[in-house]
């Protein structure tokens, strides 16, 4: 997630980091290329998207971006993740925190261009200022009321992301597995249907709060780190491609191919060199 553009400061820093991860993706969209020519058979994969707010100025760039998904006709509902067809690469679309922006700009084109979508709500904001996401987001931003949320069309699927939106492996163990099976009874009776998908806030997870979810009854939890979702059946724990509305063409392009997966190798690279640093072994999403 990165901050909308007219609510934080040009920073040269922020935007060369932009402009490498662009160069890595490009060599890595060429690498992945090369990969499917020497191994055309291959298992089906998908990139899991998400965003967050889609703000009335960007509404014509967020509709040219689900132009191109539609063109792709790639697009899946999140729930077929778990069984791909060989040979094949889809795209699905994920949204976090509920926001009021997504039902008045993002569904209307979404439903237009029948594209399937997943918004995870945060069940104890609704109609709440999204207080986590100051500095991200516009002051105006609202998280969407429950009635809102339940008057959304059938093609988006709802999914749960806690009661308040906390870091839970912050909390105690107790009170994080409120956060997360609360929730979820929470939302099923507001929308009287089975929520069985779990996204972190913050994309803040550990092994503890994994268990927690898996025994809650959720069938998969989403984080923030971008894990390409590949092969048969999907892991419990699938990672998305962080996207927002006013990505470059190029960047967008990239991501909904798949190509800005590296990140997790340098993650992880740079995890290890900070653990033998300070001495301490990592948490995974720690
Ligand atoms: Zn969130």
């Amino acid at each position: 997630m990165s901050a909308t553009p007219e609510v934080t400061k040009r920073s040269p820093t922020r935007f060369s980091i932009r402009i490498i991860k662009l160069g890595i993706s490009i060599l890595y969209f060429v690498r992945n290329r090369f990969y499917c020519l020497l191994f055309p058979n291959r298992t089906g994969t998908c990139v899991v998207l998400y965003y967050h707010n889609v703000p009335s100025p960007y509404r014509k760039r967020f509709e040219q971006q689900m132009r191109i998904v539609a063109d792709k006709k790639a697009a899946i509902d999140i729930t077929r993740i778990d069984d791909l067809p060989a040979n094949t690469h889809s795209i699905a679309l994920t949204f976090d925190d509920a926001l009021e922006s997504f039902a008045e700009n993002a569904v209307p084109v979404l439903v237009r261009l029948r594209i399937p979508a997943t918004v995870f709500a945060v069940a104890d904001a609704f109609g709440c200022n999204p207080g986590w996401g100051e500095g991200y987001y516009f002051p105006k931003e609202r998280v969407m009321s429950s009635a809102q949320l339940g008057s959304l069309p059938y093609s988006i699927n709802v999914g749960s992301h806690t009661l308040t939106h906390p870091y839970l492996t912050a909390l105690s163990w107790e009170a994080a597995g409120e956060e997360i099976k609360f929730s979820r009874e929470r939302l099923e009776a507001l929308l009287h249907r089975p929520i069985t998908l779990f996204s972190f806030p913050h994309g803040d997870f550990n092994d503890s709060t994994v268990r927690q979810c898996q025994e809650a009854g959720y069938e998969h939890v989403f984080t923030t780190e971008p894990v390409l979702v590949s092969g048969g059946r999907a892991q419990f724990v699938v990672g998305r491609v962080s996207t927002d509305p006013w990505d470059w063409l190029l960047e967008f392009y990239l991501k909904i191919a798949g190509a800005y997966c590296w990140q997790p190798y340098t993650q992880a690279v740079v995890r290890n060199i900070r653990a033998r640093f300070s001495g301490k072994k990592t948490l995974r999403g720690a």
